[in-house]
């Protein structure tokens, strides 16, 4: 369990973070959403006891990062793969923080396996890996006290569409033994795959919260008409609110039947008609993006958006 209360870090007069609260339960995995800026790693850094809030409070398992006797054990957390020291090989990074966890040393190999990282990759100094290789060994190393919290910024940064698959499919299953997982993304589809609850910052302050399937829903009804004038002027009697989009279709406020409906009513030919899963989101997420960092309270929250 991750618990974040009323969160705010202020650096001068900017807030970098303002009064930000979720939680993360066990068994589920969070994607913790927003553009470059948002606050996502200032927020991961208050919940792994690495940046003092300016007010509010953090717990994981119920406790403080600081407070927890061997925070490894508890909450593998990987927030820089860069920041290794390039000269120890991948397998002597691992091999130092099992001692400082006072976890067997067997556990290096296990974990090595676990993400990959064999043959030569494991005897190679860290100056020489690729990024993807850096965020494999941070998994690894995120993994390696056996914890049953993950927090994780930006896991996916530098992994290719192999990596990425392979990545949703560790924290997947650590989720499914009861794990609780809390990755960041700037990219909405990147966590997507793979989260069951969405919470998404913009400017410092929480603009959604919710299950996934809450925050996808509710989304509306896309159509697409042979005829779009007509389509949009049979939706307009049958009272329905449309949004035209980028490529020449509309974003109905109304259920599929209730589009389908009026235009049958109307004898308009359509082409294309279904639930406009993410659309809700993926423009809040663009309206975040063109809003700006600093524009704490411009961004529309997701149920305006949303319908
Ligand atoms: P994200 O991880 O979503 O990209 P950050 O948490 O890194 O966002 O940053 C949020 C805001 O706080 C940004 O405007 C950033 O410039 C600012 N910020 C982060 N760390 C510091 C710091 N140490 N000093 C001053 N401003 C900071």
């Amino acid at each position: 369990m991750i618990s974040a209360e009323h969160l705010t870090k202020r650096y001068g007069s900017q807030a970098a973070v303002s009064d930000v609260s979720f939680r993360c339960g066990p068994g589920t995995v969070t994607g913790f959403l927003g553009p470059n800026g948002a606050g996502k790693s200032t927020t991961l850094r208050m919940l792994c006891g690495l940046t003092e809030p300016t007010s509010g409070r953090a717990t994981v398992a119920g406790t403080a990062y600081r407070d927890l006797p061997n925070p490894g054990r508890v909450v593998g957390v990987l927030l820089d793969a860069g920041a290794q020291h390039p000269g120890r090989s991948g397998r002597e990074v691992l091999t130092l923080a099992a001692r400082v966890l006072g976890v067997e040393r067997r556990r290096v190999g296990e974990v090595l396996d676990l993400v990959g990282l064999t043959g030569r990759a494991p005897g190679k100094r860290t100056g020489q890996y690729s990024l993807g290789m850096r965020q494999r060994l941070g998994i690894a190393q995120a993994l390696l006290g056996e914890p049953e919290v993950l927090v994780l910024d930006e896991p996916a940064n530098g992994l290719d569409p192999e990596g990425i698959f392979w990545m949703r499919g560790l924290l997947r299953e650590f989720a499914d033994r009861g794990g609780t997982v809390l990755l960041s993304s700037h990219l909405l589809h990147e966590v997507e795959a793979v989260a069951d609850h969405l919470v998404v910052i913009g400017g410092g302050s929480v603009v959604a919260d919710g299950s996934k399937e809450e925050l996808l829903a509710g989304s509306g009804t896309l159509v697409r008409g042979l005829d779009g004038e007509a389509l949009s002027g049979a939706l307009a009697r049958a009272g329905l609110d449309t949004t035209p989009t980028s490529d020449g279709a509309l974003l109905v406020d109304g259920s599929t039947e209730a589009v389908g409906r009026a235009a049958a009513a109307a004898g308009v030919v359509l082409l294309e008609l279904r639930q406009a899963e993410g659309a809700g989101l993926e423009q809040l997420f663009l309206t975040l993006t063109h809003a700006g960092a600093a524009d704490v309270h411009h961004a529309a929250p997701v149920e305006e958006v949303a319908r």
